[in-house]
């Protein structure tokens, strides 16, 4: 086709779609079929409203007689096109159309927005009986793979009639809010955080907790947020797993990467808890954005150790385990850590507290650019030892047996402020089941929701 034709086509193109879709919306109106008032026009608009879109499709059908162009849809009406949340359970389409012809084909178009490799649309078909007026709805049963408060998901519809004509309806987008509860909002920076039980402050010390984790792993990491982040507080445990589409009886909080997105149970009465467990589940959706690619695959120490540093000096009750592990020669390998951690409580903290001083000696010791380094490298798909290998000279066992030294030399010279205190860690603030009284994540990622999640129990 040569210039000319190009641009005369474009020009066809753009004119049908405008008076289409213009058409698309007037014809309801004209038919005495209002179910939606973006589909109403003022009666006395509506025969200067016809005469301009007259014009519009006559200039059309003019331009495009230039060159060659399928027939377009001219009387398929939209009547009604909704989503509605059942949260958690479920996301149902509803469309409604009518044209001269009989309706016999309806599909739905779908996008989630999430961090992906590639925009991926989904189409289903739903069954619906053919007729000059269709009703077609769609039920997305979140059991089959759910998605977290606050996700945006972008959906329009195709229709097409006996006679040829197919329309494609604008896009909308609906979020997919938990309307159970009357949520608040505040935003800092990238971060926005939603609640429904406690005062703003409580929710300001909930932010300035997350902000100041971000302010010491930007200048400790130099890593930051390349994308806003959510976090939404439930009232409790309890009300956390009622947002949950498999409820598993933890209390605790999720972190969902994909969606840059974390759900905690915090009452009012659970604060410093609280501001540890969001700085935590925000740092995780750091470290999320940071390596994220089709190939990245971190050692959990690694996750969960900068996970732990995001919340601040290490609490005492983790110190006094790892200082115990030391002396009594019970510490856990670098290459066992690399693995889902335990599930036995006490290994399990042991863990955390361990990952936690793997990443701090890293840090300390070679600085946070072979940190941000070892981080790029995962991201470009490197296995375990080989990232470790390229960024810092040594594996998995080569930095097992450089900490411990480095805990030796620390050790004679007394530089760890530990100091046992009995049953700090099960006094920490969670209630409920025996588990969740020690408030540590488990890892790895639970894929039964559809997305990833990781746990505070
Ligand atoms: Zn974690």
């Amino acid at each position: 086709m040569t210039g000319r034709g190009r641009f005369m086509r474009r020009i066809a193109i753009l004119l049908r779609v405008v008076g289409l879709a213009a058409v698309a919306r007037i014809v309801p109106a004209k038919a005495g079929i209002q179910k939606s008032p973006e589909f109403r026009v003022k009666p006395g608009m509506t025969s200067l409203v016809r005469l301009v879109l007259s014009g519009v499709v006559l200039l059309s059908v003019l331009v495009s007689g230039l060159v060659p162009a399928p027939v377009e849809a001219q009387d398929i009406a939209v009547l009604s096109s909704s989503a509605v949340a059942s949260f958690p359970l479920s996301l149902e389409f509803k469309f409604r159309a009518q044209s001269s012809a009989e309706i016999n084909f309806v599909a739905l178009h779908y996008q989630v927005e999430r961090l992906n490799y590639a925009r991926v649309t989904s189409e289903v078909r739903p069954r619906f009986k053919p007729g000059p007026a269709v009703e077609a709805t769609w039920r997305w049963d979140m059991r089959l793979g759910s998605l977290p408060p606050g996700a945006r998901v972008k959906y329009w519809w195709t229709v097409g009639d006996a006679s040829g004509r197919k329309l494609v309806t604008e896009a909308k987008t609906f979020e997919f809010n938990d309307e159970r509860y009357k949520w608040k909002s505040v935003t800092a920076g990238s971060v926005t955080l939603s609640w429904y039980e406690g005062d703003e402050a409580f929710a300001r010390e909930l932010l300035n907790s997350v902000q100041a984790s971000l302010d010491r792993l930007g200048r400790d990491m130099g890593a930051k947020l390349e994308r806003p982040v959510r976090a939404f507080i439930y009232a409790s445990g309890r009300d956390l797993q009622g947002a949950l589409v498999y409820p598993v009886g933890w209390e605790g909080g999720v972190a969902v990467s994909e969606f840059g997105t974390v759900m905690i149970g915090i009452s009012t009465s659970e604060l410093a808890w609280g501001k540890r467990a969001i700085a935590h589940e925000i740092t995780h959706l750091l470290v999320g954005q940071v390596t994220f690619s089709p190939y990245a695959d971190l050692p959990i120490w690694l996750n969960e150790g900068l996970a732990m540093y995001g919340e601040g000096p290490l609490e005492q009750g983790y110190a006094s385990l790892l200082q115990q592990a030391i002396s009594q020669k019970t510490l856990i390998s670098v290459r066992s850590l690399s693995a889902p951690f335990s599930t036995d409580p006490r290994l399990a903290l042991l863990s955390y507290a361990q990952s936690e001083a793997l990443v701090e000696f890293l840090l300390t010791k070679y600085g946070r650019d072979k940190l941000l380094a070892l981080l790029d490298t995962f991201k470009q798909g490197a296995t375990f030892d080989g990232a470790l290998k390229s960024v810092y000279g040594f594996d998995l066992d080569g930095l097992d047996k450089l900490w411990r030294e480095s805990l030796e030399t620390r050790k004679t010279t007394a530089s760890l402020p530990l100091r046992p205190r009995a049953n700090e860690l099960a006094q920490r603030p969670v209630p409920a089941a025996p588990a969740a009284a020690w408030g540590f994540l488990v890892f790895p990622v639970v894929l039964a929701f559809g997305y990833s999640v990781r746990r505070r129990w």
